[in-house]
């Protein structure tokens, strides 16, 4: 292919181009033969996107990904540029990027006309096939689809039908390649009509005039699913044109959610301390999204993104990578508390219902923390018995510790309580563990019977004895299914 330089080189070489869709089929059908990974980075779709997406290529349908924000529409769709020819020949300078051996504008013919084999060919990247548009209610059928000066038209005499006249639009620009609009339902009406008439006729009126343009675009798009399916959000004749509609989901497991939050967050800090994630904090920090997803304070309808997770994971390692330094420790280990300090990142990431704001943000936030922290505690600690610690608080005992308390501290703080260091080497310990390591999981421990409510926490006093300690012989399991009954009035009542 490298070796074609001419349109008489083009020709002879015997090569036929093809159109989009087919193009993307036939090289998906190459990879599925081969079984080669189809869109690599995309954790969790195997059993349900996928292979709804591999039916609608090899169907060659426009499709639509309907799905709340951050669950990977935009990256599947750039993901649709692996599955076009790695460069196509066109006609150099056209802005259409026309094929040298079907031409649509009349400029290009005309060059051709002219030069026959000659002419100098193009070869078009396939990362430059792929055009992108965010739909917003102020975008113009000049923005998508093109303008034309009506006087430089009359005075050049030409016909206003004829392409030179036209400045484009992202649309055919996009010719021969892969047209993508985030949001579609954001879309004015008429921009929906103008988009279906290029589709259907291959023609599209601007400023009532008739323009011809044969375009050769595989048109993908994303919506929200209310929105979507919201009567006279999308205008039915362009709705029937969209072969496939594919739900895309949240992480359906704990374990899918961490893969993506391992691959997505930026954990590695070259040139900076050597960083060790525990399990416990990475399962802490997701199941904080599935708890928020599932809470009913938090707005449904626009999610809670995998990119809460992702922020999160940031913040708790620069929290503690700051500890570090100003202890001088040499590895860096998270701690649980440290999901405190990553507040800045979970606020921003939902909408709260009324009921929700009533609480405010940052209540709801570290609500959140403390019943994700209670949900990763309980399913490691299950079984596990932990009322020699809880005695030494119930008994007075109390640990003044933070996030800030070096390793060091810690871990002489806590030696005399008993039972701890066990408790802690449960939580995934080996042995020779460093001493951030060992602290770390020692204020998982601890963090882990707060969220149990079997002991208390206060900025003063840090951790000690729950403040409804319940007597001696009592059973324990009851306190951790305690209950917060709201009574009418908004008076809390707590029931032990
Ligand atoms: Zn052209």
């Amino acid at each position: 292919m490298a070796s074609i330089e001419t349109l008489g080189d083009l020709r002879q070489s015997g090569y036929r181009s093809r159109p989009v869709k087919q193009e993307i089929r036939e090289n998906l059908v190459g990879k599925l033969r081969a079984g080669d990974p189809l869109f690599p980075g995309i954790i969790g779709y195997d059993e349900t996107v996928i292979p709804q997406l591999v039916n609608a290529v090899l169907s060659r349908h426009n499709f639509i990904l309907l799905g709340l924000r951050g669950q990977a529409k935009s990256r599947i769709l750039r993901g649709m540029v692996d599955l076009l020819d790695e460069r196509i020949p066109v006609v150099p300078g056209c802005e259409i990027h026309d094929d040298p051996l079907a031409p649509l504008c009349a400029a290009c013919r005309a060059r051709i006309a002219k030069d026959g084999d000659r002419l100098a060919i193009g070869w078009l990247r396939r990362e430059d096939r792929y055009v992108e548009k965010l739909a917003t209610p102020d975008v113009t059928i000049a923005d998508m689809v093109g303008d034309i000066d009506p006087i430089k038209a009359a005075e050049a005499g030409l016909n206003l039908s004829d392409e030179l006249t036209m400045h484009y639009g992202l649309l055919p620009r996009a010719n021969r390649g892969i047209f993508a609009i985030n949001e579609l339902p954001d879309l004015a009406g008429k921009i929906q009509v103008g988009l279906f008439n290029i589709l259907q006729e291959g023609d599209v009126q601007i400023k009532g005039y008739p323009i011809r343009l044969k375009l050769d675009v595989m048109l993908v798009f994303t919506a929200n699913p209310e929105d979507y399916t919201a009567r006279g959000k999308i205008i039915t004749p362009l709705k029937d044109r969209i072969g496939s509609e594919i739900r895309t989901h949240y992480p359906a497991t704990r374990g899918h959610a961490m893969a993506i939050t391992k691959q997505e967050a930026w954990t590695d800090r070259t040139g900076a301390l050597r960083v060790e994630i525990p399990d416990y904090v990475r399962e802490v920090v997701e199941e904080i999204a599935f708890q928020a997803r599932a809470d009913r304070k938090i707005d449904k309808r626009s999610g809670v993104s995998q990119r809460l997770p992702i922020s999160t994971l940031e913040l708790v390692i620069s929290n503690a990578e700051r500890r570090a330094l100003a202890h001088g420790e040499h590895v860096v280990v998270p701690r649980v508390t440290d999901v405190y300090a990553a507040l800045p990142s979970i606020t921003g990431k939902f909408e709260l219902e009324y009921e929700g704001e009533l609480r405010g943000a940052e209540q709801i936030a570290r609500d959140l923390i403390r019943s994700a922290v209670g949900s990763v505690f309980t399913g490691i600690f299950d079984g596990v018995d932990s009322r020699t610690v809880v005695e030494w608080f119930d008994l007075g005992g109390s640990l003044p510790l933070s996030d800030t308390s070096s390793a060091d501290d810690v871990i002489a703080q806590t030696r005399g309580v008993q039972g701890l260091r066990e408790l802690a080497t449960h939580a995934g310990l080996k042995p020779g563990a460093t001493a951030p390591a060992v602290a770390s999981a020692v204020d998982f421990v601890l963090e882990g019977l707060y969220a149990q409510k079997k002991i208390s926490r206060s900025e003063e006093r840090g951790y000690s004895a729950a403040e409804a300690a319940p007597r001696r012989g009592q059973r324990r399991e009851e306190v951790t299914l305690d209950e917060e009954i709201r009574m009418p009035g908004n008076k809390k009542k707590y029931y032990n």
